[in-house]
């Protein structure tokens, strides 16, 4: 049985071995580990002696730094100002540079038009790169988010169906956005300053229409709300996009949680009291403004993409959403997502694993303020878990290997390929003293999770 066959690479390294290998290898031993036996799992059982051991802080600080050296480091769901975030499709890929990581996407909600850019700026800073979106789509009753990543961008524009769907989703997005103004006019934010006087903050749609350029109009809706903010109070001045998530979504009574971005919440809201901010919670919810899941898988696959589920958490997905979505085409999960606490981590691996669907990392990254740290988990250790840019160009995908290029530029060499399909181990791979004993059982799964957790 080729499962079976995978089984051997736990090579006799069972969890107290790990442990062992955690306390007594050097963190080069560990990275030889874990790149010899493509069990990256297993960095969770070692960071977490390394972590819990006060005299081996410096050692884990020493792995995560080799894994950052190696460009190990993925990260393939952020957004760029052509969606939600902050930063330009070029400053999202310097910063993130910057910050160590070496494979990334950008994927902006329903949109492809910063893909170019983003990719020359990959070229440039010599990160390898593979082409995303993350289209907003209907299952059921819930709003999912599915991840297409590897397309042709060029194939993809040239669609007329797929970009018709994008152009739905911008008009319904103004058409929303004009609505909320209305909305805002009604019941505006109210701001209270210390001298006692009431502001009121609302948006008109000619403030809405004046906008020019790609900006979605419900970010438009946040930048007009930021501008008006600081007029009143410098103390009140926030990045734009903040705004946006802060007051738009806050309308939205399905966002409004504190669990929805908790860093975000906890930023503001020394201001809400300060200010005495009131934001009327009465819903506005978007008219038409999604196609259905099926409808969003297909036109990935149609343009040449790998369908991902994104976050299944956040919308509280089953196990049977998962499956019915694996039978229409959708071929991965995002499991090291910052949305997802290390339960339902372990839950979504489980059903991934079974459901016979790759697993892949990203943070949802917007801004430096708001959730996560990009290409770093809740723990601010990197994303070192996951599909890599190799398994992505070995599943079909388009992917762009600039770091590669840079390489064999600098060592005319080969780099070692980490990804092999058939990952045999050698035993001299190991640590000598971790090495088992010839003949010795093997008996570790290289999925432990799928066991320990329930369904
Ligand atoms: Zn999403
Ligand atoms: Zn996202």
């Amino acid at each position: 049985m080729a499962k079976e066959d995978n089984i051997v690479l736990g090579q006799g390294l069972d969890v107290e071995q790990l442990q062992k290998l955690a306390r007594e290898g050097s963190a080069e031993d560990i990275l030889e580990y874990l790149q010899q036996t493509g069990l990256w799992d297993q960095v969770d059982v070692i960071r977490e002696v390394l972590r819990s051991d006060p005299a081996l802080s410096g050692k884990f600080e020493r792995l995560e730094q080799l894994f950052i050296k190696n460009r190990l480091v993925r990260e393939f769901h952020v957004h760029s100002s052509f969606s939600d975030g902050l930063f330009s499709p070029a400053e999202l890929i310097e910063f993130a540079a910057e910050k160590g990581i070496a494979q990334m996407s950008v994927t902006d909600h329903d949109t492809i038009e910063g893909i170019e850019e983003a990719r020359d700026a990959a070229e440039r800073v010599g990160m390898d790169f593979v082409p995303g979106v993350e289209l907003s789509a209907k299952w059921q009753d819930k709003t999912v988010h599915i991840l297409g990543y590897g397309f042709d961008v060029g194939r993809a524009h040239k669609d007329r169906e797929f970009m018709e769907q994008l152009e739905k989703v911008r008009q319904s997005d103004y058409r929303w956005a004009m609505e909320i103004c209305k909305k805002s006019q009604q019941e505006p934010i109210i701001v209270t300053t210390e001298d006692g006087v009431e502001h009121k903050i609302f948006v008109t749609e000619d403030e809405i229409r004046a906008f020019k350029g790609d900006m979605p109009s419900y970010v438009q809706f946040g930048v007009v709300i930021a501008r008006k903010l600081a007029s009143i109070s410098e103390e009140l001045s926030m990045p734009e996009r903040n705004a946006e998530y802060i007051f738009f979504r806050k309308l939205e009574p399905h966002l409004a949680t504190e669990s929805c971005d908790p860093g975000l919440v906890e930023r503001y809201r020394p201001l809400f009291e300060k200010f005495k901010i009131n934001v009327p919670a009465k819903g506005c919810w978007r008219v038409e403004r999604f196609q259905s899941a099926e409808n969003a898988v297909n036109s990935i696959l149609k343009i040449g993409g790998l369908p991902v589920l994104s976050h299944p958490g956040e919308q509280e997905l089953t196990e049977q959403d998962i499956k019915e979505m694996a039978r229409m085409g959708i071929r991965g999960v995002e499991i090291y997502s910052y949305k997802h606490s290390p339960d339902a981590l372990k839950y979504y691996a489980a059903i991934a694993r079974k459901h016979g669907l790759f697993i892949t990392s990203g943070t949802d990254f917007h801004d430096p303020w708001s959730r996560g740290k990009v290409g770093r988990n809740r723990q601010g250790e990197v994303l070192v878990k996951g599909v890599s840019i190799e398994d992505f160009r070995d599943m079909g995908a388009v992917v762009y290997e600039n770091s590669k290029s840079l390489t064999n530029e600098n060592n005319q060499g080969q780099v070692p390929n980490q990804s092999q399909a058939g990952r045999s181990v050698e035993f001299a791979a190991f640590p000598r003293t971790l090495r088992p004993r010839s003949g010795e059982k093997l008996k570790l799964d290289p999925s432990p999770i799928l066991n320990s957790s329930g369904e």
